[in-house]
């Protein structure tokens, strides 16, 4: 029999998954998914979009840790001040998903519990050192973005089990982040590749810390190692064709419709060393307006 309710609190939310109910939350994946005939909808589905701890943003005054209600949508996430300045990379990706209508409607709860390698808000959360709060009855957890995704659409969350919260760290004065996709078209794209970065300046402007992500180019988002070594150096050419190597060997694309694995892992460097160079000119108190895409020109006519 199927069934659909609308939680008022968490604590219903989670009894009513354990009962079998699946999470809607914005409906952007799950709702229009069904009706491209992707997918039917669950038999049992369970509302949280009224439930309000699930809302909004919260800083702790202690550690300066950034609370993102599981509901944040997109539109929020590209608009609120404390994403803009701090976490740049966040806002850079959520203005970038789709249309103005999905912006509103979609989740970064959702976005992350997709698990999909494509996600424009995954690699930006991944260097921003994000996260995850899941709740269900046997109580809070808290997991790394590598312990949450496991493959292209699944997660390692139970199946009664709700994200509750995105968890970021505060961040330095000196630090920036970005994150750039590669575009063919302006509007309702899925990434065919992507890269975000995040780092942090010593004063007189060299390295203290870096951490790169790639979009659509592994079966989950894919953090690039190595890179403690270029710490303590200055962000030149040369530092950024080592990103541009280190992000070309470690990915491991795929071939469809939309571009061979060979044009990904060649791309996919282009992006790296492009948000890299955005990140750090944010951190020298350079404005790049968000999305960054648009700022430095990416997808428009022979900038590509
Ligand atoms: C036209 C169009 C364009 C799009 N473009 C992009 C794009 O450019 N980039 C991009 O990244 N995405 C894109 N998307 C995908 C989608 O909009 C996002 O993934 C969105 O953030 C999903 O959020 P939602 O709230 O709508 O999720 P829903 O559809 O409500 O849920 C998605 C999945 O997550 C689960 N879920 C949701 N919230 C929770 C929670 N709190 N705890 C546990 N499970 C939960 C649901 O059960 C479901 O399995 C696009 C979608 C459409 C329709």
């Amino acid at each position: 029999m199927s069934a659909f309710t609308i939680a008022s609190t968490v604590n219903e939310a989670v009894a009513l998954m354990a009962d079998g109910a699946r999470v809607l939350a914005g409906g952007t994946d799950l709702v229009v998914g069904h009706r491209q005939g992707k997918a039917p909808l669950p038999d049992r589905l369970v509302a949280i979009d009224r439930i309000s701890d699930l809302a909004g943003f919260e800083i702790d005054d202690g550690t300066g840790e950034l609370r993102i209600g599981a509901l944040v949508t997109h539109a929020e996430l590209m608009t609120e001040s404390a994403i803009v300045d701090s976490y740049t990379a966040l806002a850079d990706g959520a203005a970038l998903v789709g249309s103005p209508a999905t912006r509103h409607a979609g989740t970064i709860g959702g976005n992350i519990m997709n698990g999909s390698p494509a996600m424009d808000t995954g690699a930006p959360l991944v260097v921003l050192g994000a996260r995850f709060e899941l709740v269900s009855g046997r109580g809070t957890r808290v997991v790394e973005p590598g312990e949450l995704w496991t493959g292209p659409g699944s997660t390692s969350a139970a199946a009664d089990e709700l994200l509750t919260a995105c968890l970021l760290p505060s961040r330095a004065s000196s630090s920036g982040s970005a994150y750039v996709r590669l575009e063919y078209r302006r509007a309702m794209e899925i990434a065919v590749v992507g890269a975000a970065a995040s780092v942090e300046l010593h004063d007189g402007g060299t390295l203290s810390s870096i951490r790169v992500a790639l979009t659509a180019v592994a079966p989950t988002i894919l953090e690039v190692t190595g890179l403690d070594g270029l710490t303590g150096r200055a962000v030149d050419d040369d530092l950024l064709t080592a990103v541009v190597d280190a992000a070309r060997a470690q990915a491991t694309p795929i071939s469809d419709l939309r571009a061979s694995d060979a044009y990904r892992r060649h791309t996919v460097g282009v992006m790296a060393q492009r948000a890299v160079a955005a990140a750090t000119a944010r951190a020298r108190g350079e404005h790049l307006a968000v999305p960054v895409n648009r700022s430095i020109g990416v997808g428009r006519k022979g900038i590509q």
